[in-house]
């Protein structure tokens, strides 16, 4: 595995402005100085003793760095570096340009099925890269499909954010409830085994959403939009899929099935019709079909509006909390494990750890 260097980053890279935020800390674009080449720094926080529940575990950032590793394909965010302080880990990763794909999309007048089978084509390449060396995800959505130069004629998708990826073996059990509640699969409500096919519902969902502006489960709130999930409560509403071809609604439908067995797998997807045509006439329908653009710029404009809202809760949680940390100064046991109040008052159910991250 890679090495945690000790050294300062701020000596090897220069500090440039803020890419993002996550719920551990900070992504921001940092120049190389011996070379001039700039890369994005993910800045996370690791926790300082046993009973706090503020910041990562070592294990969960050496758990990223692996499989960051195992993963290097050109679709998938690779990494340079890794530096260690007594706060906090910084991965260097390839700077990701282009802003995420739901953005570039939602900037345009239309787009074909066809010229969005481009992009998803991409995913799925992914996807089967990474099944293939038993590496799951478990957290994609919208926010986690980005482009490397979106002023290119053919823009790169890039995947990234692998900081609830695993890697389960052949044989192994693993069950987790952590994710965004719009985009996990039953199993995981479930607290089931899990495996790769809980990524390809996320697939199902994200492509639903592309399609038509709309997502299939989300209700008012977090709760409703599980009850959905479990209840497998969606449907192909004409007033949404108008333009949709057949062929893009049964590629769906494929994906969201409750039974992980009976999911389409990542190379399942890659030869389905719709994706891989095996006629000229599925050729030409993709042509003819086109996504919901009016619903998908409101879609996006709302997960967009929704995002900042959750960034502005989030920096006032963190301010209550300094404040209470420099409220029990005078205690430093009680310092160390103060700091959670604000993330023990919020719901617990990891499920929703990524809330605040994320557009549920
Ligand atoms: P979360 O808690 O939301 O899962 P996180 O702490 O795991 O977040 P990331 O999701 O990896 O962090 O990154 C947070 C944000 O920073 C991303 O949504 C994206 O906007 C930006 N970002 C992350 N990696 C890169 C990159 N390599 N290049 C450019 N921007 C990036």
């Amino acid at each position: 595995m890679a090495v945690f260097k000790p050294d300062n980053v701020e000596d090897l890279y220069e500090m440039g402005e803020v890419l993002g935020s996550g719920h551990f800390g900070q992504v921001r674009k940092v120049r190389e100085r011996s070379t001039g080449t700039l890369w994005a720094g993910k800045f996370l926080k690791i926790r300082k003793s046993q009973c706090s529940l503020l910041g990562l575990e070592r294990s969960n950032v050496e758990r990223e760095v692996m499989i960051l590793e195992a993963v290097q394909h050109p679709n998938i965010v690779t990494l340079k570096d890794v530096f260690e302080s007594r706060a906090e880990v910084v991965l260097i990763l390839e700077l990701v340009c282009g802003g995420e794909l739901f953005d570039f999309i939602a900037e345009k007048e239309n787009l074909l099925e066809s010229e969005a089978i481009e992009f998803l084509k991409q995913i799925l390449e992914a996807l089967r890269f990474m099944h293939g060396k038993n590496v799951v995800h478990f957290d994609l959505k919208p926010e986690n499909i980005m482009l490397s130069d979106k002023s290119s004629p053919q823009p790169i998708i890039k995947l990234i954010d692998f900081g609830l990826a695993r890697r389960i073996c052949q044989g192994e059990e693993f069950r987790s409830t952590s994710g965004t509640p719009q985009y996990i699969a039953p199993e995981v409500i479930n607290c089931e085994p899990l495996n790769a096919s809980a990524d390809m519902w996320s697939i199902g969902v994200i492509t639903y959403i592309l399609l038509s502006g709309l997502s299939p489960f989300q209700d008012e709130t977090d709760e409703e939009t599980l009850a959905n999930i479990l209840a497998m409560k969606f449907e192909f509403n004409d007033r949404y899929f108008s333009t949709t071809s057949s062929m893009a609604k049964d590629f769906i439908q494929k994906l969201l099935v409750k039974d992980p067995s009976e999911r389409m797998t990542a190379e399942d997807s890659l030869h389905h019709p719709w994706i891989k045509p095996l006629t000229r006439s599925q050729k030409v329908k993709r042509n003819r079909s086109s996504i919901n653009m009016k619903s998908f710029k409101k879609f996006n404009a709302r997960r967009k509006w929704k995002m900042s809202y959750n960034m502005v809760r989030m920096c006032n949680r963190l301010v209550r909390l300094r404040l209470l940390c420099k409220s029990s100064d005078h205690d430093p046991v009680q310092r160390d494990c103060e700091s959670d109040i604000e993330d023990t008052e919020s719901k617990p159910a990891s499920l929703l750890r990524r809330r605040l991250s994320s557009s549920s």
